[in-house]
C-alpha cells in the first residue's frame, strides 16, 4: 500500500526540572548519544517524510549543530521554539509542518519508542483518524481528594497509561488546537488526545503501545532506558 505523507513533531522544549540535573533530560547522554537522538532516529527508521523538532528558544542552534547536523537527520524540516506548556509547544510544531495527512506527536524524552508501536499507530490513525499509544495500567490507580485521601478507584481493566506518539489526521488536530486557543479554556491540557476529546466530536482510539516506551523524567528512569535501548540495538 502506498503510504500517505506523514510528519512527526518531536517535543524537546521542556525544562526537565524533575531530572535534577544541569543537563536537560532530552540532552542527557545514553551510550554517547543524547536521549533526543534516539527519538529522532526511530522516526527516521520509520521512514517519516518530515520531522519538526520543537526545542527551547536558546537551544535551536545547539540542536541544529550537535544533533541534526552531527547525526545527519536529513528529514528534519524545521527546528522551532516551543512555548510555556507542552500544548503551546505542540501548536508551534503544528504550524511549522509543511504538509502531511497524518502527524505523529512525540515526546523527545521517550527514546525507547519502537517500530511496532509506530506501525500500530499508523494502522489505527488510518482507520480512526485519531489514536494514542497506550498500555493497560498494571497498578491499581486511585483518584485522590485535595487532602491526599483516596476518593475514587476506577476499574483497573478500564485504566490505560497513555504515552506518545499521539497520532492524528493533521487537519483534525490543527483545527482542534485552533478552537482551543480561540476559546477561554481552563483545562490543564497534558496530552493531545485531551484537545481532540474536548474540542471535537472525534473519538480517540487507544493503540497498543509498549511498556518500554517510558518517558525519561526522573533520575531513576535513566538506567531503565539504558537497558531497553541496549536490548533493542
Ligand atoms: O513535561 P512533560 O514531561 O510532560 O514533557 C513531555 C515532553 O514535552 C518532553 O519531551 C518535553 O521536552 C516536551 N515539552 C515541550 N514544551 C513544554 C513542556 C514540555 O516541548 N513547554
Amino acid at each position: 500500500m502506498e503510504r500517505e505523507r506523514c510528519a512527526a513533531i518531536v517535543l524537546a522544549a521542556g525544562s526537565g526540572k524533575r531530572m535534577n540535573s544541569s543537563v536537560k533530560k532530552q540532552y542527557i547522554e545514553i551510550y554517547d548519544h543524547p536521549v533526543l537522538y534516539y527519538s529522532l532516529r526511530a522516526f527516521e527508521t520509520f521512514g517519516i517524510d518530515e520531522i519538526v523538532l520543537v526545542t527551547g528558544k536558546d537551544e535551536i542552534e545547539y540542536c541544529r549543530k550537535e544533533i541534526v547536523e552531527r547525526y545527519g537527520f536529513a528529514n528534519v524540516s524545521a527546528i522551532v521554539a516551543g512555548g510555556k506548556e507542552r500544548y503551546h509547544s505542540v501548536y508551534e510544531g503544528l504550524k511549522a509542518v509543511k504538509s502531511c495527512q497524518y502527524v505523529f506527536i512525540h515526546d523527545g524524552a521517550r527514546p525507547c519508542i519502537d517500530q511496532e508501536t509506530l506501525n500500530n499507530c499508523l494502522k489505527d490513525v488510518r482507520e480512526y483518524g485519531a489514536c494514542v499509544a497506550a498500555v493497560p495500567a498494571k497498578d491499581t490507580i486511585k483518584i485522590a481528594d485535595k487532602e491526599g485521601f483516596t476518593q475514587i478507584t476506577p476499574e483497573r481493566s478500564k485504566v490505560w497509561a497513555v504515552q506518545t506518539p499521539q497520532v492524528f489526521e493533521y487537519d483534525l488536530i490543527k483545527k482542534a488546537y485552533e478552537i482551543m486557543f480561540a476559546s477561554s479554556h481552563e483545562l490543564k491540557i497534558t496530552d493531545d488526545a485531551m484537545v481532540v476529546e474536548n474540542f471535537t466530536d472525534k473519538k480517540v482510539k487507544l493503540t497498543n503501545g509498549n511498556y518500554q516506551n517510558i518517558k525519561v523524567t526522573t533520575p531513576d528512569d535513566l538506567p531503565l532506558a539504558q537497558i531497553y535501548l541496549m536490548q533493542n540495538e
